[in-house]
């Protein structure tokens, strides 16, 4: 472990933010501050601003010294990085440099024709949605990227150990800049399309150039500050998994080969009330399917209102649900917050980073335990636009609520873009409802990234959920299959495997063997009221034979193969709400095979984008018992704990290590108040002989049966570390 880099070993990072009164810092203690920073914050690594993130867009302007770039004058001669550095290093502080990268005012935009991003029209963006209500953004192609390089460079030079950089962000609908329309034609033959057509391969090209600029920048960022010093890290505001994150051309996929680290902002904002549960975790194992270090940025503040804390509660879980998953936290403070109440908005922070310092080394180095991996396929965000026609009438959009009902027009929405925009929806509901069903269930599970359908990185895992991977490639089918003749289990809805990699229909799809689809003959009408599923006797069902569950909105005809198990049946539609059933149809809404010599589970619907969405408890119970079917053998841990209570494995020579987070607040985000959860008990797989014991010292009652470890933990409260020794 000692050859580790200071970033690969657990960190804790943070930002104190003095927006625009940067001289707060000048006027400060330094040397109380850094010493704060390490001893009442618990972090480890720290972001230094170098360039302001504040109104009217100051990212042009250098808090240190250099005669390349403009300083922010309230500053005067005073260099914020140098004068701070050694406080930071005598600390054991690893000061970054935190660089603005998307936001400028118009008056430097001015100063530098042709650097904007513009959309088709050659309207800059920054004029048509001014940022944070002032300001525009630059491009990556244009004449800005000398000077942003460059300007790594010269904030290297200040002897900081790496750089992050707050964007750039291509922005939706961007970029058709000179420099941009020229290389895209010299790289494609052909010129930008000048609008969102998902029928034509060019404007396909058009988000994969987005996403290649975007890398391309990084790399070269990189090369930069290599050059300066080759110990330096890079990193960016990397996006996250949800849907539509193509019109921002971020993908981890692109840019993780540039950067040292994988980051993501996960800001919690008060007001949606559906606010998953899991907000953190999602972003947290999605960045480290990437196989390298994760940050999940969390801001410490009560969404947009800056100057207040993060509740408690939230603040805590943020950092316990992103280190249980094998993230790194990372907080950004604003100094005003400081003034209004610094006891209240320190002490969550406090608690959590001092228990994750004191606990470091479970996290270091450590192997996930899981053995079912959940794909997400960016391919399949970027470019599913189905092509089953049925599945776009408008008639989901059925509900009722005072006595009035309300439908859809019942109309089929022919255009592609509207398509698209539903089609974003059903990917991303998918992923967070796979997510949540597997976490609520205490299933163990990594998430898997396109560039891991390999052999080799799937031979890790039993159990390979596919959910909606509508676009694959053939070396992904292939890889696929050869899992399954491997003996590995797969589980699989909707049209996985249909399109390939960028999105045109297969004439022939390989999965639909292996799937057991004989034919996919169209959908039902989309519904979202009155209709249901009869399931029937099998062992993959958790239910009594002939119960309904209420169907999932969208749902295929399809045809199961003579080798395969229907044992859940769409009922036909009623159509109507307050109208009797009319029986049970002859289309699946499930199949299962087995012996071939995986088995494999297929839903012919959406079943984990309903979940997603609407979170009924039947569709949790649906796909959680198909995957234990597929799974065949136990999980490496169980537990009837309530869903709340997340539960993450990991292995490090010679032992595991359980972390329990208990999610359990008072039904309301933000939450104000964590409710122990009693008498948890955890299953785990372990040889004869093991042992464990709970970090924070709590008493572990502990029985050995059935190849298990029997953990009782007689209360948990919001995060607990359990080692098991001895395996
Ligand atoms: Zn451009």
């Amino acid at each position: 472990m000692s050859q580790l880099k200071w970033w690969q070993k657990p960190v804790r990072m943070m930002r104190r933010d003095y927006m625009t009164d940067l001289q707060r810092m000048r006027d400060a203690d330094l040397d109380e501050l850094a010493r704060s920073k390490k001893e009442d914050w618990h972090i480890n690594c720290e972001w230094v601003i170098a360039t302001p993130g504040v109104a009217p867009g100051l990212g042009w302007q250098t808090t240190f010294n250099t005669c390349k770039f403009p300083k922010y004058e309230a500053l005067g001669d005073w260099d914020l990085i140098r004068e701070y550095l050694p406080y930071a290093r005598k600390y054991g502080l690893h000061p970054l440099a935190y660089l603005n990268m998307h936001w400028y005012s118009y008056d430097f935009a001015e100063a530098h024709p042709g650097w904007e991003q513009v959309n088709a029209q050659g309207t800059p963006y920054g004029r048509i949605a001014p940022l944070y209500g002032s300001g525009t953004t630059l491009c990556v192609n244009s004449g800005w990227r000398d000077w942003a390089i460059e300007l790594v460079r010269e904030t290297m030079r200040t002897g900081l150990d790496g750089v992050f950089l707050d964007g750039p962000v291509i922005y939706p609908g961007c970029c058709y800049c000179p420099v941009c329309r020229a290389k895209f034609e010299a790289r494609y033959g052909a010129p930008i399309p000048e609008t969102e057509d998902w029928s034509d391969p060019l404007w396909k090209q058009f988000i994969l150039f987005r996403e290649d600029s975007m890398a391309e920048f990084l790399r070269d960022c990189r090369a930069a500050l290599l050059e300066v010093n080759p110990e330096g890290i890079i990193f960016l505001n990397g996006g996250s998994w949800h849907g539509g994150g193509w019109r921002v051309a971020r993908d981890i996929e692109k840019v993780g080969p540039h950067e040292d680290i994988n980051g993501a902002e996960a800001f919690f904002h008060p007001g949606s009330r559906g606010q998953m549960l899991y907000f953190w975790a999602t972003a947290a194992k999605h960045l480290r399917a990437a196989g390298k270090p994760a940050v999940v940025f969390s801001h410490h503040a009560l969404g947009s209102w800056h100057y207040l804390p993060l509740p408690p509660v939230e603040a805590k879980l943020a950092a316990a649900q992103t280190v249980a998953c094998g993230a790194n936290p990372w907080i950004a403070i604003f100094d005003y917050a400081m003034d209004q109440a610094a006891e209240e908005t320190l002490t969550p922070i406090k608690e959590i980073n001092g228990f994750l310092e004191a606990n470091e080394e479970y996290c270091t180095a450590a192997e996930s335990a899981a053995t079912v991996a959940l794909l997400y396929s960016s391919q399949s965000a970027k470019f599913y636009v189905s092509r089953v026609d049925d599945l776009f009438a408008d008639t989901a959009n059925t509900s009722e609520r005072d006595l009035i009902m309300t439908r859809g027009s019942g109309e089929v929405i022919a255009d592609l873009a509207r398509r698209k925009s539903l089609c974003d929806g059903w990917q991303h509901h998918t992923y967070q409802g796979w997510f949540e069903v597997l976490t609520r269930e205490h299933i163990p599970f990594d998430v898997v990234l396109d560039s891991g359908l390999t052999a080799e990185n799937l031979g890790r895992y039993q159990t390979l959920i596919l959910a909606n991977a509508s676009c694959l490639s053939d070396d992904q089918l292939a890889a696929i299959s050869a899992f399954v003749a491997q003996g590995g289990n797969v589980v699989a809805e909707f049209e996985a495997g249909e399109y390939d990699e960028l999105g045109n229909p297969r004439g022939r799809n390989p999965l639909r063997e292996l799937l057991g689809i004989a034919t996919i003959e169209g959908a039902f009408a989309p519904a979202t009221a009155e209709e249901y599923v009869e399931v029937g006797n099998h062992e993959a069902l958790g239910f009594r034979a002939g119960r309904w569950l209420p169907r999932p909105v969208n749902c295929l005809q399809v045809r199961a193969s003579a080798d395969s198990a229907t044992p859940a049946r769409v009922l036909n539609p009623i159509g109507k709400v307050y109208t009797a059933p009319r029986g049970v149809s002859e289309w699946p809404a499930m199949v299962c095979r087995e012996g071939s010599p995986g088995r494999v589970v297929y839903f012919p619907c959406l079943a984990a984008a309903m979940y997603g969405q609407y979170a009924i408890q039947d569709h949790q119970q649906w796909l959680a018992e198909a995957l234990r079917w597929a799974h065949g053998g136990p999980m490496p841990l169980w537990s009837e704990a309530p869903g709340t209570v997340q539960m993450e494995l990991w292995r490090q020579p010679g032992r595991l290590v359980l972390h329990l987070v208990n999610n359990t607040g008072d039904g309301l985000r933000p939450i104000a108040e964590t409710i122990p959860v009693h008498d948890v008990v955890v299953h785990v797989q372990a040889p004869p002989g093991a042992t464990a014991r709970a970090v924070s010292g709590a008493n572990l009652a502990l029985a050995y049966a059935n190849g298990a470890l029997r953990l009782h933990l007689p209360r948990l409260d919001l995060y607990e570390i359990v080692v098991i020794e001895g395996v």
